[in-house]
């Protein structure tokens, strides 16, 4: 049997290569950080979550070394049976804390919390309104749930209100969308979709993976964006980008959602509780959060001086109000040539184009960190011209 189907993979490999798609992995042999050490070449990285820096945080390490000895390595049983120590609950009270919300259940990954979220609370008789540009886990949890499914195009309130007007038949409403949208780096008008929700009588959840430690004043997320804390039933989030970039996932919101998905949330009643180390330093990490607006405050400084500057030099970059800075080059052949040539120069960037992208729509996708030093940004602005010079000739 297996001689057939290593054929039929092979050939589907084959395909995916042909079309440029295949995925290699570049090896990192350092920690995380805005300089890694790549085939013992110093490289800087522009194509990591790592918003706020904290990946190689040294008081992390020591949080999480700290919970280790206190608690243990692992948890060896999902949380309801004997997986949940004073830890996990008090980093659930820190997140509600942080957003402003009533309760937080962990799980393993945003990805098991986007999974875990649509089936336990929503039936056949409901709604799920989702953003043609969700996650691919929002869109995984929606088809594990009966609920009936609409569509609008992303951002676009005139067709919510379409959508909306066509879901009154259904029993419950739940509008869904991500706070930060990660292939042009705009926020979702959270305003305008909470105005057409009170309207036409639904519920809201953001997915905040990338927004949370980087969009609003002191990084509490989209709902500080549009001062509307408090006020969205679900918000969804990840310890894997901004918080520390090591794993783990949350949702957030009204404290009887919270507690029907303790009842009845697939990946939450099936799957193994976090691990000690990562909850104490996920404990340390809102802690900093609170005490300092410094790592935010030295983010959005680099994301303004790079836009700022990226411009000046003529480049065409899409607006952005998050860390997620995405230079047009349209051409998807192109976009793989600047970035392979400025990968040669030490710079890691990210090359996206159909279908990642719409067709004609290729670019060069920048993320900042508040771990970018001033000069880092200047070596990857002046890689950008080199590397245009080199190709356009100008
Ligand atoms: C990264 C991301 C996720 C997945 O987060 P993990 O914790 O790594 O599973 C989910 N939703 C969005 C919008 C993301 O960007």
């Amino acid at each position: 049997m297996y001689e057939k189907f290593q054929q039929y993979l092979q050939k589907e490999l084959d395909t995916i290569k042909a079309d440029g798609l295949y995925k290699e992995e570049r090896i990192i042999e350092s920690a995380q950080s805005a300089e890694i050490m790549v085939k013992g070449k110093k490289c800087l990285n522009f194509c990591a979550n790592n918003y706020l820096g904290l990946a190689d945080n040294p008081e992390l390490i020591k949080a999480a070394k700290e919970g280790m000895d206190a608690r243990g390595f692992g948890m060896a049983s999902v949380r309801f049976i004997c997986g949940c120590q004073d830890m996990h609950k008090k980093l659930e009270k820190k997140i509600a804390e942080f957003f402003g919300t009533e309760d937080t259940i962990l799980y393993a990954a945003a990805f098991d919390a986007n999974g875990g979220v649509f089936e336990p609370l929503l039936t056949a008789e409901d709604a799920i309104i989702s953003d043609a540009l969700n996650h691919a886990s929002i869109i995984d949890g929606v088809r594990l749930c009966k609920a009936e499914r609409y569509r609008y195009a992303n951002g676009d309130m005139a067709d919510l209100e379409e959508q909306l007007k066509a879901a009154q038949k259904n029993r419950f409403r739940l509008i869904v969308t991500d706070g930060v949208f990660s292939m042009d780096g705009n926020v979702c008008p959270l305003d305008k979709i909470y105005e057409l929700a009170q309207k036409y009588d639904a519920m809201v959840m953001v997915d905040e993976s990338h927004s949370a430690g980087v969009v609003g004043k002191t990084g509490r997320g989209v709902t500080e964006r549009y001062n509307l804390r408090g006020k969205i039933e679900i918000l969804t989030g990840t310890l894997g980008k901004a918080f520390g970039g090591a794993m783990g996932g949350f949702t957030t919101g009204k404290k009887e959602i919270i507690d029907m998905l303790r009842q009845r949330s697939r990946p939450y009643l099936f799957s193994n509780s976090m691990a000690p180390g990562l909850v104490a330093a996920g404990c340390r990490m809102f802690d900093m959060m609170a005490e300092t607006n410094e790592l935010q405050d030295r983010l959005h400084e680099n994301t303004d001086y790079f836009l700022r500057r990226m411009k000046e030099e003529g480049f065409d970059c899409k607006p952005s109000e998050s860390a997620i800075c995405a230079v047009m080059i349209y051409d998807a052949a192109k976009s793989q040539v600047y970035a392979a040539k400025m990968q040669e120069r030490g710079i890691f960037v990210t090359g996206f184009y159909y279908p990642v992208v719409p067709k004609g729509q290729a670019r060069i996708r920048v993320q900042l960190s508040a771990a970018h030093k001033r000069e880092h940004l200047d070596q990857c602005i002046e890689a950008f011209k080199a590397v245009r010079a080199e190709i356009e000739g100008k």
